[in-house]
């Protein structure tokens, strides 16, 4: 079922909202047709929750390949500004 007040799906079995805290009655079950009507939604939100997964690691692993490359140029700034006020850049 779900809480009335914020829309949280709840166990069967709880007499109050994890969420908001609002108590829940048998009443609120009632509303089989609504809980008939998210199950589409939650399989989205799952096959979307895949695609986070692939983007998430995707940034990791360009944060971690640009972590190595941040070390590998720690002893050696990717730029500087020379005295004359020309730029330097340090490329590999
Ligand atoms: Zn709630």
């Amino acid at each position: 079922m779900y809480c009335r007040n914020c829309s949280k799906e709840l166990p069967r079995e709880a007499e109050f909202c994890f969420v908001c805290g609002s108590p829940v009655n048998g009443a609120a079950a009632a509303a089989s047709p609504t809980i008939i009507i998210n199950q589409p939604k939650q399989k989205a939100v799952s096959a979307s929750g895949i695609v986070e997964a692939f983007f998430v690691i995707a940034l990791l692993t360009a944060l971690a390949f640009g972590g190595w490359i941040y070390f590998q140029r720690q002893n050696k700034p990717l730029f500087q500004v020379n005295r004359d006020g020309t730029l330097e850049l340090n490329l590999r």
